[in-house]
């Protein structure tokens, strides 16, 4: 349920209604502040509780139900898109579309100091790489762990480009926000509940992908997990759900960019390495994406995709990468955006 109080509403009169919502055992910590009018959202289950109990209220304009299983993450709730601050001059979600490229994981030092070099040269404005992999087979590369962190954290240094970077899994939360400027939730973890829970504790922005199976409505819910902590900063992925489609790694699920931004308030990314699984492909699919309307790209790069220990064969190489920028500048510019 949604409370919009009225333009002239006082303090007062939004502290009796966060009273009244916390006397019926309902949470009434998610003030959304507009610039004439503040929200309140009631979270908890509120079958019981009926709009008059709040509709005559001083200072209440109207109070309308959400029928929908997410609530903070709703378009209700929330009627303009959210801009999240990552560093001082990067704010995804607002007209500039962002550029997240590196490689699928940190190798070695000089590798990824040569790929941050050259991918920031070319436009990007995020570094990635991941130190701990959720790898399908036990015996693949497991990831550097807190030494690929440091190498990121040297390469934030040299480049100025803020680091995402992923949390496996719950007790590497604390050491990956010491590190990385974005916390990166993988598609296989997007219903580990408690691990959602944590990262709604913790301050730093969150990259919540899409799971391989999920639908948008549970990804939703998954970053509702995130919203009812505290943590309002959450940056939706589509990285291409299963399909009976073979021809590529994953099919991109384009429709998840409209629907998203239908349906949410949130700041939408897409990743077409993951998707694709091809090289090839990552072009066209960027393009796109941009297209659709996407806040953002999420894209692997390499120097050396044939030696790569995840993921080489959808990397780009720096100079394709290059070249995406420039064709995918060109579409952000015909939407009237800018990349
Ligand atoms: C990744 O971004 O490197 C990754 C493992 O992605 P996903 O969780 O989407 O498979
Ligand atoms: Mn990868």
């Amino acid at each position: 349920m949604i409370i919009t109080m009225k333009a002239g509403a006082t303090d007062k009169h939004k502290k009796a209604i966060q009273i009244k919502i916390r006397k019926l055992g309902l949470d009434a910590n998610h003030l959304i502040r507009g610039k004439e009018r503040t929200v309140i959202a009631v979270v908890g289950d509120t079958k019981s509780v009926s709009e008059a109990q709040f509709a005559t209220m001083p200072g209440v304009e109207h109070v309308v139900r959400i029928l929908k299983p997410y609530k903070l993450a709703s378009r209700e709730v929330k009627k303009n898109n959210s801009q999240i601050k990552i560093s001082p001059g990067i704010v995804i979600g607002g007209k500039q579309i962002h550029l997240i490229a590196g490689p699928c994981a940190v190798e070695s030092l000089e590798m990824l100091m040569d790929i941050a070099k050259q991918v920031k040269r070319s436009g990007a404005t995020m570094l990635r790489g991941g130190a701990f992999k959720p790898r399908t087979s036990p015996y693949a590369f497991q990831g550097l762990g807190e030494i690929g962190l440091q190498f990121l954290a040297q390469a934030r240094a040299k480049t100025g480009l803020p680091v995402v970077s992923e949390v496996r899994d719950l007790r590497s939360v604390d050491m990956v926000a010491r590190y990385a400027d974005v916390l990166q939730v993988g598609a296989r973890n997007m219903q580990n509940y408690d691990l959602l829970i944590e990262l709604g504790k913790t301050k730093k922005p969150v990259l919540l992908k899409r799971g391989l199976s999920a639908t948008l409505e549970e990804l939703l819910q998954a970053a509702e997990y995130i919203l009812k902590g505290g943590n309002n900063r959450v940056i939706l992925c589509e990285r291409g759900i299963r399909t009976y489609e073979r021809a590529t790694r994953n099919t991109l699920d384009l429709s998840a960019v409209p629907v998203l931004k239908q349906t949410s308030h949130l700041p939408v990314v897409v990743d077409p390495s993951h998707a694709a699984g091809d090289w090839r492909l990552i072009e066209s699919l960027s393009r796109a994406a941009v297209a659709a309307g996407a806040d953002g790209l999420m894209v692997e790069v390499h120097t050396e995709p044939d030696l790569a220990v995840s993921d080489g064969g959808q990397s780009l190489k720096p100079k394709r990468f290059t070249q995406l920028m420039k064709s995918c500048r060109k579409i952000a510019a015909a939407i009237g955006r800018s990349l």
